[in-house]
């Protein structure tokens, strides 16, 4: 397919392992070419060599907001409005402290139980700590938009669910949000580099991601914040560290922000795993996100009709409609871990989400419909043949 500037898929800028069909890039994106290059000459060149001198002559200080410009471009943020650092789970904890103190007169964060465990939980975790009578309210996901009412102090929303896909509208919720007086906080864990996201025409006041699924940054890469450019000087970051500060150097005993958004820095930030990140992020050079979600659609779309066709026992667990999906379909299936692992013994990689989720990503970076098919083969032949039917498949691991 001839796509604006690039032409998809590119394979050839990712290192795949032979014989694998990669459907789980919505949890762990895979390697770039280029990385083990550039993380060996970081090693060498930069810490061997520079040591402490790589802060300024490799400018190693610029790289959460370098790094950050290039995912703003992704997320339809301006230049300067994110920055990179600690994991998802922090800056969500980080960006729901800074909105609620932005409502001081509200008690209740909204969220839906479509929502990720861990952003509920740094929920629950802020709210114990600051004891002030907060509650978190979690409603199902199609009644987000009436639970918007004016006792909502912020909405903490993961605009794709990690389980079945189901796509929130950003722009409605984020307008009802303001609407309602609510701050509009937003996770785009499996939005970002899956989706097209515009935070800038959507006017939302925080949005967080992290980079180790469609951003393909590694595992362990730092997580994102985007915090609107307006309010930013009024925010009050909970965990104020060192590199938050506006002068880091001056070694103040107070701690007094820094103007712009690198108030939302903590301390030092994780510079291999960053460099990491930013050469892989080079893959999205001249690429446009509305290429990446048509391509997302009819691949997901074909994989939905082939697995229908010639599937019987799996039923779809994600939205049948592509405009409330994001790039993952989901399907049910009673024997779904076991059959999920007896694919992967094959080289088709997705994964499992409890109790009964077999997971499938589409990232039309490296994923064609030739992929496709190929993968609904195998997973056609593990069903009629009960494959998944050995022990081998049925033992599960500390990660699923
Ligand atoms: C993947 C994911 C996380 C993981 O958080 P980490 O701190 O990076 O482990 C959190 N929230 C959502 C919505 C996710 O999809």
């Amino acid at each position: 397919m001839k796509d604006g500037l690039v032409t998809l898929p590119l394979k050839d800028k990712f290192d795949l392992p032979d014989g694998v069909i990669y459907l789980d890039g919505n949890s762990l994106g895979p390697l770039p070419k280029g990385v083990t290059e550039r993380l060996g000459n970081m090693a060498t060149e930069e810490w061997g060599q520079h040591l402490i001198r790589g802060w300024n002559v490799d400018d190693w200080m610029g790289q959460p907001v370098r790094v950050g410009n290039r995912i703003a471009r992704l997320i339809g943020a301006p230049t300067g409005s994110v920055v990179m650092g600690d994991t998802l789970s922090l800056k969500v904890y980080q960006a729901l402290s800074a909105a609620l103190k932005m409502r001081p007169d509200r008690k209740v964060i909204l969220s839906d139980s479509g929502n990720f465990p861990s952003d509920l939980y740094m929920a629950q975790g802020l709210i114990a700590q600051l004891d002030q009578g907060h509650e978190l309210r979690i409603v199902a996901p199609e009644e987000v938009m009436d639970g918007l009412t004016d006792e909502i102090a912020v909405a903490m929303i993961t605009q794709v669910d990690y389980r079945t896909g189901r796509q929130h509208d950003m722009a409605a919720l984020t307008a009802r949000a303001r609407k309602a007086g609510a701050v509009m906080l937003w996770d785009l864990a499996h939005s970002a580099g899956a989706v097209p996201v515009d935070l800038a025409g959507c006017g939302c006041e925080f949005a967080v991601g992290c980079t180790y699924k469609y951003l393909n940054g590694g595992p362990g890469a730092p997580a994102f914040i985007y915090v609107r450019p307006d309010i930013i000087g009024d925010i009050t970051p909970a965990m104020a560290g060192w590199l938050g500060h506006e002068a880091p150097f001056a070694f103040e005993p107070s701690y007094r922000p820094a103007k712009d958004i690198e108030r939302m820095r903590i301390g030092t930030p994780p510079v291999i795993q960053m460099t990491a990140l930013e050469e892989a992020l080079k893959v999205w050079d001249g690429i446009d996100m509305a290429d990446i979600r048509a391509k997302s659609v009819v691949l997901c779309e074909l994989f939905i009709a082939e697995v229908e066709k010639r599937c019987a026992g799996l039923s779809l667990a994600s939205p049948r409609d592509p405009d409330t999906r994001g790039s993952q379909v989901s399907f049910a299936f009673e024997n779904g871990y076991a059959a999920m692992q007896a694919l992967i013994s094959e080289g088709v990689i997705g994964d499992f989400r409890a109790p009964n989720i077999m997971r499938f990503g589409f990232t039309p970076l490296y994923i064609d419909e030739s992929d496709v098919i190929a993968a609904v083969d195998i997973l056609q032949r593990i069903l009629t043949e009960r494959l998944w039917d050995q022990p081998q498949f049925k033992q599960k691991g500390r990660v699923t």
